[in-house]
């Protein structure tokens, strides 16, 4: 029954070669005392309870760090699972190794969960300032931790209870795969997520696991392959290299499934290949080789050694159509910057060292969360606070010129364009990231590239504020929505004087409201009008100011040019700011005619843009319609707009989409029963292609927006007869 898997002297050989002078007498006498401590405990498994401290000890010699890590390792649960104390371990292992061990001790009573129970603010605050406080004060009693966390969800499955495993991988995803990422630890973050994912997602894992392992099986010895290939391209240019291949993790392809709204089979890159050189120089000659023998995937590009992520991460990523014409993503690298991204924070330090100095570890943040949980008193400051330093990181972007910023996590390209200059901010229409048009609500990556389109008759649009994150960009959208009440308020005020004017059957002309505005000690005329529009005088007033001799019959008096009402006689003169919200499209100047381009027939919902031609207003395309790459070096022709979704509620707008259907008396009826009953009606149908077994067919399809298009494109993919169904963004 009491079977331990590693012995103390694998341990110390393990050790032995990262430190050749390393002596064992302190770590087999952790090891006995470990196992005494222990006894006969079991884990929920069945097996010996001191497999577990000891498979944690393995996992930190595998990160190469000193030995009192290690002894906690061997000692982390002692003090919580047996009558060990604290002042017991310090007798017999010393001061460091007692600290190191309470540290640990604390975290793991420390239960709690980042994103857990709202309700328990408080309750989740202290947790997580002692938690903080905890691993704050020596970095290794996270590497410890972490190790811990790793091993228990290595053996999640032995647990009974689906509940605590649940909690448990939850916590895993929320707090300590973060964690580990923010230190560096990418491999422990990756198989965190991994396993987390596993229990969390079970479906999910099992169905990218079982492809992937068909794929593995269908193209045979395909990594294998195209590392052997990639391998003979780096030597024929003498570089000493190796390359190492992968299929991406289950996680990370569900990640990206989720991220890019992809199926599997059209998930292109699953493989990833690592190569490794010796020199900073060697890692830009390894990626001249591979983009010049391979095309690459434009946007994929990724400099991490000139800027390094802010964990320390360094790497060049890039992404090609390898060989056998495969999508694939390389990693380029030296082999010590792999050693940081192997052990992260850990890499900085020395096995000899001992307690490593903080400022040499990027871990700043973590100093920083220590200064405002002290100071801080409201403890949903704090929460936030801590979250953001958790999760976030600044992104780096770049202009075109390849000028570097950074900016706040979750930033926006509109965000960007300010940072880069207030006056591009405040001209900006649109966007191209890594070449291609997005909008300016996309939020940025690091390493992307990001070049502004701006056009001088932009200004700051309302809606920005909705997805800005930086003050720069929402100072200058108060001052717009500022500005464009004012706008209204003069609006409003000329409008009514306008009225007045006409319904005394005089000409409008702002020549005489000179005298007024020194009257009624107006700043301006337009003064005038918003204090009129603020009801802090009436028109009426103000044109007796102006004509004192007209009298008040005037009112009910003929109105001009035969008008049948007075209102319409001034439409003309109007050329102020429209109000827009009664109209569907936001972001047009005032009265801008528009219309919808045929080519892309955008549904509401799309995201779109405006292209303004003299004399015909604005042609709407949706922003990915392959119309606009011709357009794009008149950046000074876009408008930013959007829907408003809540005028456009009528059921008049054209979805194309194609389907292929099986060849079956019952197909064509099912597919058209399935638009039925969802409110649409077919305006037109057309067989595109026919194969034995299976029709390709076109459908128009009227439909209210966006959601109620791909509300039917759902339901047509979940009947049987229906093989597949895409919306077809252009129209032809
Ligand atoms: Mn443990």
């Amino acid at each position: 029954m009491v079977r331990i898997e590693i012995r103390p002297e694998e341990l110390a050989y393990r050790i032995k070669d990262y430190n050749p002078s390393f002596d064992d007498t302190h770590l087999n006498k952790a090891y006995v005392f470990g196992l005494t401590a222990h006894g006969k405990q079991t884990r929920a498994s069945g097996e010996s309870y001191f497999n577990h401290p000891v498979e944690v000890a393995g996992i930190l010699t595998k990160m190469k760090l000193d030995e009192a890590t290690i002894i906690t390792g061997l000692l982390h649960d002692v003090v919580e699972d047996s009558d060990t104390s604290l002042d017991e371990i310090e007798r017999k292992f010393g001061s460091v190794i007692r600290q190191l061990v309470d540290g640990v001790t604390k975290l793991s009573q420390v239960e709690m969960s980042v994103s857990g129970d709202v309700s328990n603010t408080t309750k989740q605050v202290e947790n997580l300032r002692k938690f903080i406080l905890a691993m704050s004060k020596d970095i290794r009693v996270l590497l410890v931790k972490l190790a811990d966390r790793l091993h228990n969800m290595r053996t999640l499955s032995g647990l009974k209870n689906p509940d605590k495993r649940k909690r448990i991988a939850i916590e895993t995803l929320d707090l300590y795969a973060p964690l580990a990422g923010r230190i560096g630890l990418n491999d422990f973050k990756d198989e965190l997520e991994d396993l987390a994912f596993a229990e969390l997602q079970p479906e999910a894992n099992q169905f990218i696991s079982s492809k992937l392992s068909e794929l593995q099986i269908l193209e045979q010895d395909l990594i294998a392959a195209i590392s052997e290939e990639l391998t003979k391209g780096l030597q024929s240019q003498s570089l000493k290299a190796t390359v190492q291949g992968r299929m991406k993790s289950p996680f990370s392809i569900w990640k990206k499934m989720q991220r890019k709204n992809v199926s599997f089979e059209n998930l292109s890159d699953i493989m990833a290949f690592r190569i490794l050189v010796d020199s900073l120089a060697d890692c830009y000659q390894a990626l001249g080789v591979v983009h010049t023998a391979y095309s690459t995937v434009p946007g994929r590009f990724k400099d991490y050694i000139s800027t390094p992520k802010s964990n320390g991460y360094q790497s060049i990523h890039t992404c090609v159509i390898g060989p056998h014409k495969h999508r694939i993503e390389v990693q380029i690298r030296t082999r010590e910057m792999q050693e940081v991204a192997d052990r992260g924070v850990a890499a900085h330090w020395s096995y000899k060292e001992g307690v490593p100095n903080k400022d040499h570890l990027n871990l700043l943040w973590l100093r920083d969360l220590q200064e405002v949980s002290d100071s801080s008193a409201d403890p949903e400051d704090f929460l936030e606070h801590a979250k953001l330093s958790l999760y976030s990181d600044q992104v780096f972007c770049f202009t075109p010129r390849g000028e570097v910023y950074s900016l706040p996590a979750k930033a926006t390209a509109i965000d960007f364009a300010y940072a880069v200059h207030s006056e591009i901010g405040y001209h900006c229409v649109g966007a191209k990231i890594n070449g291609i048009i997005a909008p300016l609500r996309t939020v940025l990556r690091n390493g992307d590239q990001v070049e502004i389109l701006t056009s001088p008759s932009q200004v700051p649009q309302i809606e920005w504020g909705s997805f800005a994150v930086t003050g720069k960009v929402k100072s200058s959208v108060k001052r717009a929505r500022a500005q464009a009440e004012r706008e209204e308020h003069i609006y409003r005020g000329l409008h009514a004087l306008q009225k007045e004017f006409l319904a005394e059957n005089y000409p409008f002309s702002e020549k005489p409201l000179e005298q007024a505005r020194r009257n009624f000690a107006a700043k301006s005329i337009e003064d005038l009008y918003i204090m009129i529009s603020e009801n802090k005088i009436t028109a009426r007033d103000l044109f007796h100011s102006i004509f004192p001799g007209t009298r008040l019959v005037a009112q009910k008096s003929k109105k001009p040019n035969g008008a049948a009402d007075g209102e319409q006689g001034t439409v003309s003169v109007l050329t102020r700011a429209v109000n827009s919200s009664s109209l569907p499209i936001q972001g047009l100047p005032a009265a801008m005619a528009y219309h919808l381009a045929g080519c892309c027939h955008p549904l509401p919902g799309d995201r779109i843009v405006g292209i303004v031609s003299p004399g015909k207003g604005a042609t709407i395309h949706t922003i990915g319609c392959p119309s606009l790459a011709s357009l794009c070096e008149h950046s000074e022709r876009w408008l930013d707009l959007s829907w408003n979704l809540e005028v456009t509620a009528a059921n008049n707008h054209l979805g194309r989409i194609t389907a292929v259907i099986a060849h079956q008396p019952e197909a064509m009826g099912n597919l058209c029963t399935v638009i039925g009953m969802n409110h649409a009606t077919i305006n037109n149908l057309k067989i595109t292609h026919k194969w034995p077994d299976h029709y390709e067919i076109m459908l128009d399809i009227e439909v209210r927006d966006l959601r109620h298009l791909t509300h039917i494109i759902t339901a047509l993919r979940a009947n049987p007869a229906v093989n597949s169904v895409e919306r077809r963004a252009v129209i032809a």
